[in-house]
């Protein structure tokens, strides 16, 4: 972002009465117009981005998630490509050292801590299977499988959903911070609702399953491209219009123009 166009941007968390009215915008966010942000997010953030996902088995879709956490498609993309490019197999992977996995993560945010993570996951799954292939998952059905699946350390509420949604043939919608963000600020989750289950089950609603991971990626890239934590491009954002954030920023954001 340019500087000028960040010291133009309003910080919500500068603001508590801003803070105050962005809350009360979202709970009151009616279903029509989530139905009509759902649409707009397709419609607008969607032309002619994101390939269909590659379909991989249970265990690959895991690293994947651990890569895809916190960041858009492509960078977990390249990442995931790169581990499975620079080792021979996931037995490699398990027992090569953090650094060297970092590097072959390199552009990914926080690159030692989901590289530690991938080891971990790796060590438990070959101490409890003896061998790589979690596909006897696939047959269990999306909820069992995913309750299994949760018992892994390394394991989160993403990672779970991530695999449900690519790997196991169930609706639902993986949520991670950026994500969170945007949607609630956009109101398509209710902003003081705790329970990440019952945000992502009203959610579920809004968004057919077949769409479901091209919601992601297009939220994802929302995030990173428009609505970050600190300062959010509304102006610039292609949603501005359609978000009750975005508008009450706007709104509180002093004219630039001078006057006549
Ligand atoms: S207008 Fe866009 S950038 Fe601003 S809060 Fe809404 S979604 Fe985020």
């Amino acid at each position: 972002m340019q500087p000028e166009e960040r010291q133009r941007s309003v910080g919500i968390e500068d603001d508590p009465n801003l803070r105050k009215g962005v809350s009360t915008a979202m709970s009151t966010t009616t279903v029509t117009a989530k139905q009509r942000l759902v649409s707009q997010i397709f419609s607008v953030l969607g032309k002619g981005k994101q390939p269909a996902p590659e379909p991989r088995p249970v265990l690959e879709q895991f690293i994947y998630a651990v890569c895809r956490e916190g960041t858009t498609r492509e960078p977990a993309d390249r990442a995931f490509r790169q581990l499975q490019q620079r080792f021979f197999d996931w037995n490699e992977v398990r027992v090569s050292s953090t650094r060297e996995l970092a590097e072959a993560l390199a552009g990914l945010p926080h690159a030692e801590i989901r590289a530690q993570r991938i080891v971990d996951f790796l060590q438990e799954v070959f101490e409890t299977e003896f061998s790589f292939d979690l596909a006897p998952l696939e047959r269990k059905g999306p909820k069992l499988a995913a309750k299994q699946l949760a018992r892994y350390q390394a394991a989160n509420d993403y990672a779970v959903a991530q695999v449900v949604q690519h790997s196991l043939g169930g609706h639902t919608i993986p949520l991670d911070e950026p994500s969170l963000r945007a949607l609630r600020r956009l109101g398509l989750l209710d902003g003081d609702a705790a329970d990440l289950e019952s945000m992502r089950a009203a959610l579920e609603h809004q968004v057919p399953k077949a769409r479901a991971p091209l919601f992601n990626d297009l939220v994802s890239l929302l995030a990173d491209e428009y609505c970050h934590d600190d300062a959010p491009r509304c102006s610039a954002c292609p949603l501005c219009k359609d978000c009750p954030t975005g508008q009450d920023l706007r709104a509180a954001t002093p004219s630039t123009r001078k006057p006549r």
